[in-house]
């Protein structure tokens, strides 16, 4: 099969393979798979009723995978949480789930990739989904962006900061719009990373750990 390369990447529908990939040239880094597993059962349980359950959950989840809370506190929050009687299966046990993916990391990845048990036995639509998340994620390897501070205006900094603050409450995307207008800022700023500047611009949904938003935030990818 085909190595990677930066066409390929956009284009690849196989999330076992992308996986793979990522864990070879170890980006997978614990805060990065932590928020991924999170975002995956978002989009999973985005058809719920009952939002106000799951966003609760969620955020647990996200402060633990940010350093925010630590592991005791978030086992506390979520130990019993119920997930709404229509969360879809096979992914109701939400903390197993996570748990697959950022408990033991390399392991744990490795196993399930080797094995295809949590990847390729999955429904059609979520295979659909993966890949589009990865690359929401991990950005496109092949394509490297880093945040020049000159690009660091108070304007672009305050709306770093507005775009993370207003998040929707209930699913926890960014809000599209502001991040189209900070992807007008840091043009203004003297920023030409194409990729970045279209990533913001392009629908999401963006996620926490969006690999522009990290960019912009400084933080690994
Ligand atoms: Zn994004």
């Amino acid at each position: 099969m085909a190595r990677f390369n930066a066409k390929r990447w956009e284009e690849c529908q196989e999330p076992e393979r992308m996986f793979e990939f990522l864990l070879e040239t170890r980006r997978l880094t614990e805060r990065k798979v932590r928020l991924f597993a999170s975002a995956w059962l978002r989009i999973i349980g985005s058809g719920c009723a009952d939002k106000t359950t799951l966003a609760a959950f969620f955020h647990s989840t996200e402060s633990w995978a940010e350093g925010e809370i630590k592991e005791e506190e978030f086992n506390e929050q979520t130990y019993s949480f119920d997930p709404p009687a229509d969360f879809p299966e096979p992914y109701r046990n939400l903390l197993d789930r996570l748990d697959s993916y950022a408990g033991d990391l390399e392991a744990g990845l490795e196993e399930r990739i080797a094995t295809g048990t949590d990847m390729t036995s999955q429904p059609a639509a979520v295979i659909v989904a993966l890949p589009v998340l990865m690359r929401e994620m991990f950005g496109n390897p092949f394509v490297l962006a880093s945040f020049n501070p000159d690009w660091g205006t108070p304007t672009v900094v305050s709306l770093i900061d507005a775009a993370y603050q207003n998040r929707n409450i209930l699913t926890g995307y960014f809000d599209q719009a502001r991040l189209a207008i900070l992807a007008d800022a840091l043009e203004e700023a003297g920023c030409t990373e194409a990729g970045l500047l279209a990533h913001l611009r392009q629908g999401g949904p963006h996620m926490l750990g969006c690999w522009a938003m990290d960019v912009l935030s400084a933080y690994e990818c």
